[in-house]
């Protein structure tokens, strides 16, 4: 999923579970679950990294935008956000380190997790944009009741 939709997914669930202990690892494991569900993308092997930059880069800078505004609004619960925002939307940064992998669709050399994380993302379409809104939606929604 995007890290848009990764990171207001960590902000809902610190707002909704408030204990650091739970909301952490739960925004952690939210990661997955999400990566789970069909989303938009391009799949391994038609992936090249320069094309797909730009839309890397609008997504991190609607999602940095987002970030700050809940911060703000948010401001009793700072590091809370912070954190569940960060550990949901982090473990894509590995990406970084094995595009070369995701380009030619080339597991050889990928770690245990990257392996699980690759795995798990079984279904990414150019229509998964359609869910991605819907998720999106559903978190604002949730986030402005979580107020
Ligand atoms: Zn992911």
């Amino acid at each position: 999923m995007t890290a848009t939709n990764h990171a207001l997914t960590g902000a809902a669930i610190a707002l909704a579970v408030k204990r650091p202990e739970l909301a952490i690892p739960l925004a952690f494991a939210s990661h997955f679950a999400l990566d789970a569900i069909p989303h938009s993308g391009v799949p391994p092997g038609q992936f090249v990294f320069k094309k797909y930059f730009k839309i890397v880069a609008v997504d991190l800078t609607i999602a940095a935008i987002l970030a700050v505004a809940l911060l703000i609004i948010f401001k009793d619960h700072f590091w809370l956000v912070f954190s569940c925002m960060a550990v949901a939307a982090g473990p894509d940064g590995i990406w970084w380190f094995y595009r070369k992998n995701l380009e030619k669709n080339d597991k050889t050399g990928i770690d245990p997790i990257s392996r699980f994380h690759w795995w798990i993302q079984w279904k990414e379409f150019q229509k998964g944009i359609y869910i991605e809104l819907l998720w999106f939606g559903l978190m604002i929604f949730l986030i402005t009741q979580l107020k």
